[in-house]
């Protein structure tokens, strides 16, 4: 009897021990290896890493590296350092084991995008879910035809409805001259009410500057030390919705809120160096546009929106706002076709279809003009499956947000949450 409990006690060792991280390893050299190899594959495809502030010196050595390895050698070292940091998903407590699960999800997209990078063709789902950690489901064009029959019967005019639609909303561009004031004021508003429920570092600040020849609408470079550089592409009129859709996205609580607090509760009071990069195709990117998204209705809840608009945004544009609810109805039912950007952009990405087709059918199925739907399309081109990161992440960011019920002060509780710990999509309450 005492030989069998014996037995079993040394059994129970035994497994313990193979379940345990090695004594010789730690999560601090695992991220620090990480940024290390993430900076490296960033020296291989330009506008990988989105942003870093670390340690320069891994900067440095990145570049000396990254001639010598090739990119099955760099496979082969992500592979080594996700299982590394396997090894600690069940150690320590709960936020060390977050960090652990945010490692291994961080380097699975890093392995993913090697096999792209080595020219590996991955359908959109694959490529999506290896990139993004989330699989998107896309639906068939005909899908959306009742809302798009749905619209049809809003918007003013005859002829075919993009083009009605584009005709209505270009009474709403902004004048040039007058883009500064208004995204200044706009800014100002999203920030104000960022204030009310997160406290964000004393020096955070941004820069905002407006660029042409990009096939994004707007672009957020975080510099680190809590200071973002914010450029807001002029290519194309830009109508009076987008200043306060763009202030709270790349501004308050969008992505300068996010990294801003990313760097100061877990880069500088923690010393967790590996939110110190951010590798652009990476499931940080989901909940970086999920809640940037939803962070326009989380700060301008029911019609406070168009309410700010109509207050203070169209006196500084000088446009009368006598149709600024129609049109704010009108975006309204345009976010439903959201989801019909991703079977546009599977059919595009796999080959189905080609450039001008991938055109014609955003122009039919997000209903804008051809210009935009160019846009849409370098956009798409550039960078693929990460166009689900939208839509798709900003139900999913709303599903958990909205969970602690409808008592603001909650929601922005959770919202902050969110945006200052290691969250990955599986994280997130009511995921797909
Ligand atoms: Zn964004």
């Amino acid at each position: 009897m005492r030989r069998l409990i014996l037995a079993a006690l040394l059994l129970c060792v035994c497994a313990c021990n193979e379940a345990a991280p090695p004594a010789t390893d730690n999560l601090d050299a695992i991220a620090r290896d990480y940024v290390q190899l993430s900076l490296t594959i960033g020296e291989k495809e330009e506008g990988y890493i989105d942003a870093y502030y670390g340690p320069e010196e891994l900067q440095a050595k990145a570049k000396a590296d990254a001639p010598k390895l090739n990119l099955e050698q760099l496979s082969e070292r992500t592979q080594q350092l996700r299982t590394r940091a396997a090894a600690f998903e069940d150690a320590g407590d709960a936020m060390a084991q977050r960090r652990a699960r945010f490692l291994v999800a961080q380097l699975t997209s890093a392995a993913t995008r090697l096999r792209m990078m080595r020219g590996e063709k991955l359908s959109f789902e694959d490529e999506a879910e290896g990139l993004f950690g989330v699989r998107p489901d896309v639906q068939p064009l005909a899908s959306f035809d009742p809302v798009i029959a749905r619209i049809e019967g809003v918007v003013p005019g005859t002829g075919p409805l993009p083009e009605r639609i584009e005709k209505f909303s270009n009474r709403f561009n902004i004048r040039k001259e007058r883009l500064k004031p208004v995204f200044d004021a706009a800014i100002a508003e999203c920030k104000r009410r960022t204030l009310e429920h997160i406290k964000l570092p004393p020096n955070e600040r941004f820069d905002l500057k407006f660029v042409t020849g990009k096939s994004w609408s707007g672009y957020n470079y975080y510099q680190g030390n809590a200071h973002s550089r914010i450029e807001i592409n002029t290519d194309l009129p830009i109508r009076i919705s987008r200043a306060v859709d763009l202030g709270c996205h790349e501004g308050y609580p969008g992505h300068h809120v996010l990294n801003a607090l990313l760097e100061q509760r877990l880069v500088r009071e923690r010393g967790w160096v590996e939110l110190s990069v951010y590798p652009l195709y990476s499931p940080q990117s989901l909940i970086a546009e999920g809640s940037a998204n939803y962070g326009i209705d989380l700060a301008f809840p029911g019609n406070e929106q168009i309410e700010f608009e109509k207050r203070v945004l169209y006196p500084l544009t000088g446009l009368p706002a006598e149709e600024a609810e129609s049109y704010a109805r009108l975006q309204q039912a345009l976010e439903q076709l959201s989801g019909a950007r991703f079977t546009i952009a599977k059919q595009l990405l796999e080959g189905t279809i080609d450039d001008s087709q991938a055109v014609r059918l955003i122009q039919r199925y997000q209903l804008v003009s051809e210009e935009r739907a160019k846009q849409s399309v370098e956009f798409t081109k550039q960078y693929r499956s990460y166009v689900i990161n939208y839509g798709l992440g900003q139900d999913m960011v709303r599903a958990d947000v909205e969970a602690v019920g409808s008592d603001p002060t909650a929601r922005w509780r959770r919202m902050e949450a969110l945006l200052s710990e290691p969250t990955l999509p599986s994280d997130l309450k009511g995921r797909r």
